[in-house]
């Protein structure tokens, strides 16, 4: 068939990055073309909370828990993704595995692009970002911006 040769292409709107997953040196594959500015060398978008963190849900539904606040748990850094405790959480279902084990529906946290959260300081109980500060010892520690509170514990 002749028609079956014809690409389908979808039009890109805010860069010129292909579609399909680009791997860079290194194995890091890149999801997320909207993440990609025109021009970049760096093609992971970097992440810039830790696990551990609490973090609110800035963008998506309210099913989702776009509002709430949640920790950290874990950090994909070659995927810009994160998953945090109680945001769009996805339910599975899965078969028993082992004799023991049961199967059935689990609920389980997916990963979300970090962008979609902000920080969350625990003591002025507010979105913020992060800042620097050199301590007197000479160690680089991340304090909330807007109250200087100490981010790491
Ligand atoms: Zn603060």
């Amino acid at each position: 068939m002749a028609t079956a040769e014809k690409k389908k292409v979808r039009k890109v709107s805010y860069c010129q990055a292909p579609l399909s997953p680009k791997v860079k040196k290194g194995g890091a594959t890149v999801v997320s073309q909207a993440l990609i500015k025109k021009g970049a060398t760096n093609l992971v978008a970097s992440v810039h909370v830790r696990r551990g963190d609490m973090v609110k849900l800035m963008t998506g539904s309210e099913t989702q828990g776009k509002g709430k606040t949640g920790k950290v748990l874990t950090v994909f850094a070659s995927k810009g993704k994160i998953v945090v405790e109680g945001f769009n959480v996805i339910t599975r279902a899965s078969k028993a595995k082992t004799a023991m084990g049961k199967g059935g529906l689990i609920k389980k946290e997916a990963p979300i692009f970090a962008s979609r959260v902000m920080l969350f300081c625990t003591s002025c109980k507010n979105t913020t970002r992060i800042s620097h500060k050199v301590q007197d010892s000479g160690k680089k520690t991340r304090v909330c911006k807007k109250c200087g509170e100490s981010l790491d514990t």
